[in-house]
């Protein structure tokens, strides 16, 4: 494999496509206009400067890692020569259904479809291409250049052979891969996102504040980000997309969104990615924000 495409620029699409591109595969990232292109490319630049302050990269790696990554807004076009095509747009059913559609009319016939979804079926994805043996969920965490763990989840037609693929190639991206079957939230979203539902409802009943909250996990837990921060680093609307869809597949209560969560979202309050969540972003550095209206 040396053609990436990657569909979708926003949190885990900049950082997955960056990924590939350090590593040497040539790699399109593709959205729906421009603004969002810019945006990624700039975080991608930012980035990879932090990593040449740091030492782990050079700084002819980082223009190497730059000059592999083209720029579009045309899928057709975008997926054409893409060995691998990893999807990686807005957490929603209808709208990955239409993007995969789409990949099996646009894509090589032997290319590999996989999406980096949180929780949605890779079954039910599979269902409208043309190559259901290979669809296959390739769930990168974030920061994706950052985090080691690749979670692979094989859907029900998902082939042995199209699983080692891509077990292969992120062990080449210096990943763990690690093999799942294809269930609500997998294994990663299954158990992290009723931890962060608790922590949401913990703080609707007023049982403590958001800081509280968070020192109690990261100290109390040795958790290197509170549930509330490391809510709003995955995104609000993200959180809440996953947990409908655990408590639609499962049919449990417990799953429940809590109100909270889904007022924060209505109200576009989408954590880091909006400048304000529990916490507060906008001047720069991390506040509490949450107000104590909105919590009995
Ligand atoms: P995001 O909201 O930051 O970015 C989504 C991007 O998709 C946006 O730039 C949007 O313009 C683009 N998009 C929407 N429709 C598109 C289309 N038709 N074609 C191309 N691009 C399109 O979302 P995100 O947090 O990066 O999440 C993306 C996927 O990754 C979701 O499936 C999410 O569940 C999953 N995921 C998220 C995290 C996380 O921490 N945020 C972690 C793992 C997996």
């Amino acid at each position: 494999m040396k053609n990436i495409a990657v569909i979708g620029s926003g949190t885990m699409g900049n950082g997955i496509a960056h990924t590939f591109a350090q590593f040497g595969y040539a790699v399109t990232l593709i959205d729906i206009n421009n603004e969002a292109l810019d945006r990624a490319l700039a975080t991608i630049n930012k980035n990879l400067d932090r990593q040449v302050v740091k030492g782990t990269l050079t700084d002819a790696q980082k223009q190497a890692t730059i000059h592999n990554i083209t720029r579009s807004t045309d899928v057709k076009t975008g997926v054409s020569e893409a060995d691998l095509i990893v999807e990686a747009a807005t957490e929603n059913l209808e709208l990955k259904l239409k993007i995969f559609k789409d990949l099996a009319a646009f894509a090589k016939p032997d290319a590999i479809l996989a999406s980096n979804t949180s929780s949605i079926s890779i079954t039910q994805i599979a269902s409208v291409t043309n190559r259901g043996d290979k669809v296959i969920g390739m769930h990168f965490m974030n920061p994706v250049p950052v985090m080691k763990l690749v979670e692979v989840i094989r859907g029900y037609a998902t082939s042995d052979e199209t699983t080692a693929q891509v077990m292969e190639l992120s062990a080449k991206l210096e990943k763990v891969p690690v093999e799942v079957n294809d269930y609500p939230g997998f294994v990663a979203n299954r158990i992290l996102m009723p931890m962060i539902n608790e922590a949401i409802e913990t703080l609707f009943e007023g049982v403590a504040g958001v800081e509280e909250i968070d020192t109690v996990m990261k100290l109390g837990m040795a958790h290197p980000m509170g549930p509330l921060q490391l809510a709003d680093f995955i995104g609000l609307d993200v959180c809440l997309a996953i947990l409908k869809v655990l408590h639609d597949g499962f049919g449990n209560p417990k799953y429940a969104p809590c109100p909270l969560l889904v007022n924060m979202v209505m109200a576009g309050k989408k954590g880091v990615k909006s400048g304000e969540g529990f916490y507060d972003y906008s001047n720069g550095i991390k506040e509490a924000k949450v107000a104590a209206k909105f919590c009995s």
